[in-house]
């Protein structure tokens, strides 16, 4: 299932040779010592051969690295297995859709009673799964789309919702897997980025009041390496 990305492409511009001394503690990937050759790499000429990533400095075995890389979803991205530091553009399986917002001025969302709301709207139709997808040339169903995320028309709200565009961009918001709700296989669900989709109500559970939800949801989108600087981009 490779998909034209090279492990040595992608890794190569995010780790650097350790030039300082090797960590005292294990490869955090195959757990032996740095000293020693990675377990994944028995007789391999580079099996002994550790390298740092550039910006948090983790040290791994260069063949545990890309041993990791090949074994999960392969898009220009690695995150860093010790600290979550995310390398390039994570990018998702969402499959094609639309995402589409509007501005409800009548609708004010408890505990933001002075607000407007903003409201997401995401389309996404049945397919056939692709080469990315966990069963390649099977159909895949949509529940319950349109699906509607609300947000307060606030500063951080609107932050928010520049940020969801990002992560929509980039195939992340929804992703193809067996639904926890419903238990359906091959379905589309929602993807570790939280939306609340009872404007007035709360009976799901993801529905406001909700102090904490711009600031968590922010933060879910950061553990996917969507960040305020990608918006200057
Ligand atoms: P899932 O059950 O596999 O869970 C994936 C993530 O979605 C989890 O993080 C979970 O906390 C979150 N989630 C679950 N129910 C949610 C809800 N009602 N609103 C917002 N987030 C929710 O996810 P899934 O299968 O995508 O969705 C769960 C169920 O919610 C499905 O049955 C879906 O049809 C239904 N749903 C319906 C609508 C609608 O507008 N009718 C909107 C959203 C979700
Ligand atoms: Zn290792
Ligand atoms: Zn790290």
């Amino acid at each position: 299932k490779d998909k034209g990305n090279s492990g040595e492409a992608v890794l190569g511009a995010f780790m650097e040779p350790v030039t300082e001394a090797l960590d005292s503690t294990d490869c955090a990937i195959c757990c032996e010592h740095l000293s020693e050759p990675s377990s994944y790499g028995e007789g391999h000429p580079e099996a002994h051969v550790a390298i740092k990533l550039t910006k948090c400095g983790h040290q791994f075995h260069k063949l545990c690295l890309l041993q990791m890389y090949h074994s999960i979803h392969k898009d220009a991205s690695v995150q860093c297995p010790s600290c979550k530091t995310i390398y390039g553009e994570k990018t998702g399986i969402c499959p094609p859709g639309n995402m589409h917002w509007r501005i409800c001025p009548d609708l004010h969302l408890p505990g933001y009673e002075n607000y407007s709301t903003i409201m997401v709207t995401y389309s996404i139709s049945p397919g056939v799964q692709g080469p990315e997808h966990p069963q390649p040339g099977a159909r895949y169903s949509t529940r319950g789309f349109p699906r509607r995320g609300f947000i307060p028309d606030c500063d951080q709200g609107r932050k928010l919702l520049k940020l969801l565009m990002v992560a929509f961009r980039r195939r992340l918001m929804f992703t193809i897997g067996t639904s926890y709700t419903t238990g359906e296989p091959n379905t589309v669900t929602w993807n570790e980025i939280h939306h609340k989709t009872e404007p007035v109500s709360n009976h799901s559970g993801h529905g406001y009041p909700d102090p904490n939800y711009l600031d968590n949801a922010v933060l879910e989108l950061a553990a996917h390496g969507v960040t305020e600087d990608c918006l200057a981009q």
